[in-house]
């Protein structure tokens, strides 16, 4: 999601005359686009801060705009006294103004409709929704991006078209919680799009040849439709991220997730029937408060029973504002870090017995960076793949067969 706010900050910059500066010292202008959902992340803006204040000593003309999550933050707006401007992403338009600039851009009515500077020529992040009404209960996210609105399916549908048009192959739609994606409907035709699986479908009748991701889904929500949705349709690739949070029904509840570790494994088992390859990643917090050891075995039963293909864990850090910040955070820093390394390990293993899966394989696979002599490219499963080849393959779909498997990476040849 930062990524792609980014990408709008930049375009609207470049229409008002900015360009990207290579280092930060020539800049005249900075803007952070900040993320609150950790407090590491929060850290490492309160880090740079240091350094652009010694460059606002040296060049008092210099601008500092903070936008994204920490702009909302009574506690960031009190502590960042060299930030000239704190701006909610949402009221990104207005930037031009705030700079004393007239926008090229002047018929852009919310933030959604600012054309973004797409970072790559391959890859592109479209934004479906903002907010979210979940109000897990340590999390900020309803706090900073406010409540969930919908973008137009239209206008969505418009930017996909043009990034399919200038050859794009990775199209990542994203939202706090897509499967709570509900347009207002403005125009009634035979091919109405209500929710997200509608959306998904009509995105995925378009023609040419890239793939559709999307980010993220909430447990609660994920339905029948999009399951069936999924395998209905080769562009839409088999990559779930569908994050549980804990394994244990108590501390589920704690956290106001609105469902069951049942639910999650029966979930698990309808997109396993139905879409047999597919991967699936998670999402987890250690350590949230009052997590008992026995508590943690349960996210550790789960792990080995789920056999995630990739998980995403996080040691628990209060964040204030919400409703988990007044409990007390009483599993200490040593006891999160081990419950993290345990996950870590039981995931490495899962994850490799998946990937062994896999040698002998062909797959497709889109190349999206080099390192040193290597190709790197992502399965339509969201695995890494690895090969040699003295041909440009940047941004292109190949085929390699999996001649090796790691636990978070495969390596192959071209085909
Ligand atoms: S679903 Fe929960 S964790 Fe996710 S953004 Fe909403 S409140 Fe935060």
């Amino acid at each position: 999601m930062n990524k792609s706010d980014a990408e709008r900050v930049a375009s609207l910059l470049q229409s008002i005359g900015y360009k990207a500066t290579k280092t930060i010292d020539q800049a005249d202008l900075i803007i952070l686009v900040t993320c609150s959902v950790r407090q590491s992340a929060e850290d490492r803006v309160y880090g740079l801060m240091r350094q652009i204040k010694k460059l606002k000593a040296h060049n008092p003309q210099l601008k500092i705009v903070l936008t994204g999550c920490m702009a909302l933050r009574k506690e960031s707006i009190k502590r960042l006294k060299d930030i000239d401007v704190f701006l909610n992403i949402k009221d990104l338009p207005g930037l031009p103004k705030l700079l004393n600039k007239k926008s090229e851009q002047d018929k852009i009515e919310t933030y959604f409709s600012i054309k973004p500077q797409y970072e790559s020529s391959f890859t592109a992040y479209v934004p479906i929704m903002t907010g979210c009404n979940n109000y897990c209960s340590y999390c900020v996210v309803p706090y900073v991006r406010g409540r969930e609105e919908s973008r137009s399916p239209q206008e969505i549908i418009s930017e996909v078209k043009g990034l399919i048009k200038n050859g794009y192959k990775e199209i990542f739609l994203l939202g706090q919680n897509v499967n709570s994606y509900s347009p207002k409907l403005k125009i009634q035709s035979s091919e109405s799009i209500k929710d997200f699986p509608d959306l998904l479908e009509q995105i995925a009748k378009l023609t040419g040849k890239f793939w559709i991701r999307f980010l993220t889904s909430h447990p609660k929500d994920l339905s029948d439709k999009l399951i069936k949705v999924i395998t209905k349709y080769d562009k839409i690739t088999e990559y779930i991220n569908l994050p549980i949070q804990s394994g244990d029904d108590q501390i589920l509840k704690k956290m106001n997730r609105g469902y069951t570790v049942a639910h999650y494994k029966n979930l698990i088992k309808k997109i396993r029937q139905q879409i047999p390859n597919a991967a699936i990643s998670t999402d987890i917090i250690v350590g949230f408060p009052g997590e008992t050891k026995e508590q943690f075995k349960n996210t550790c039963k789960l792990f080995e029973e789920i056999k995630f293909d990739m998980a995403y864990i996080n040691q628990y850090s209060p964040r204030q504002e919400t409703v988990a910040a007044r409990l007390k955070d009483n599993v200490s820093k040593a006891e999160k870090k081990r419950r993290d390394k345990v996950l870590t390990v039981i995931l490495s293993k899962t994850a490799l017995a998946n990937n062994q899966k896999l040698v002998g394989e062909t797959l497709e696979v889109l190349v999206d960076a080099k390192k040193s002599e290597y190709w790197l490219g992502k399965t339509r499963t969201f695995k890494v793949v690895k090969f040699k080849s003295n041909k440009d393959l940047l941004g292109k779909f190949v085929k390699i067969k999996i001649a090796r498997a790691e636990s978070f990476g495969l390596w192959g040849n071209l085909v």
